[in-house]
């Protein structure tokens, strides 16, 4: 087996990663990354982009990729579509077609009212506080925001952690008991709507992390999505899967002849974690992209 490295989940400027298309390709090369996929939130930017653009000289295989929230028992989940005519994908229903200045107004009006909720529980902030660009998240720009007041390190302490290692947006945003919450499921497809569509532009269904949310039970997560047929496979390696959790979506999915992939979720400037999972310690080689795993061992008997 080679070891050459992919990465099948990428974020660039297009959603809210800090790299653009270009940026991340020269980096995948330096790294020499032999397939990658931008996987967008909701959107295709990044591949109208390379439309207007020369990859070849890159040598690195790209395979179209988006990430598609859905809504399954009251959570905002994500969906991950591979190797699709993106562009028949991009006139589909659940793609978002905002330009930047509507995404900023509607990230600022989250803004407007996490500020309220500050108010209210008596943790400092400035007034003038306002988003500018549009990979800026509202539940991000408010937690590093606050933790810029001396005067927040008790309640701080309380709610993130000494280290602030905790999530505001899964904490306090996304969690239905939490005054910060913001309701981002309403008008959410179905993990059998967004299927579909995916389906329909001829690409693979792959569910994504499975292991990266808080309070669900996460095996039963993986067998009920597993239960409504629609998986053709499922991220295996992510950055904040372990590889306890890893090897059990490997038995899953030879179990039920799925397709195993893997990516970083690369969203920010710690580079290294290109091409690589389990917080930067496990490569992502080429027997994730795409692949069926039975098939893989079967080659390597
Ligand atoms: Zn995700
Ligand atoms: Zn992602």
């Amino acid at each position: 087996m080679n070891n050459n490295k992919i990465d099948l989940h990428i974020h660039t400027t297009y959603s809210d990663g800090q790299l653009g298309v270009k940026e991340i390709l020269e980096y995948a090369k330096e790294n020499q990354i032999k397939a990658i996929s931008f996987c967008d939130h909701n959107v295709l930017g990044a591949y109208s982009f390379l439309e207007n653009m020369i990859v070849e000289d890159y040598e690195i295989e790209i395979i179209t990729g988006i990430e598609l929230n859905f809504t399954f028992q009251n959570n905002n989940l994500h969906m991950l579509g591979y190797d699709f005519d993106w562009k028949k994908m991009n006139e589909g229903k659940y793609i978002n077609r905002k330009n930047e200045k509507e995404i900023i107004e509607e990230e600022n009006k989250k803004l407007e009212f996490l500020k309220s909720v500050c108010k209210n529980q008596g943790i400092k902030f400035d007034e003038n506080l306002k988003i500018y660009k549009s990979n800026q998240l509202a539940s991000t720009v408010m937690k590093y925001h606050m933790m810029e007041f001396k005067e927040n390190d008790e309640i701080l302490d309380k709610m993130l952690g000494k280290n602030r290692e905790k999530s505001f947006a899964r904490g306090y945003v996304h969690n239905p008991n939490s005054p910060f919450f913001i309701d981002e499921t309403i008008g959410l497809p179905t993990a059998i709507d967004v299927a579909n569509l995916i389906h329909s532009c001829e690409g693979k269904v792959v569910l994504a992390h499975p292991f990266d949310y808080k309070d669900i039970n996460h095996k039963q997560y993986i067998q009920d999505i597993y239960d409504l047929g629609i998986l053709d496979g499922i991220e295996c390696i992510h950055t904040r899967h372990g590889i306890e959790q890893i090897d059990y979506i490997k038995s899953f999915c030879k179990k039920n002849n799925l397709l195993i992939t893997g990516g970083s979720d690369f969203h920010r400037e710690q580079k290294q974690t290109l091409g690589y999972g389990a917080n930067g310690t496990i490569p992502v080689t080429e027997e994730y992209c795409l692949k069926n795993y039975t098939q893989i061992e079967d080659h390597e008997r």
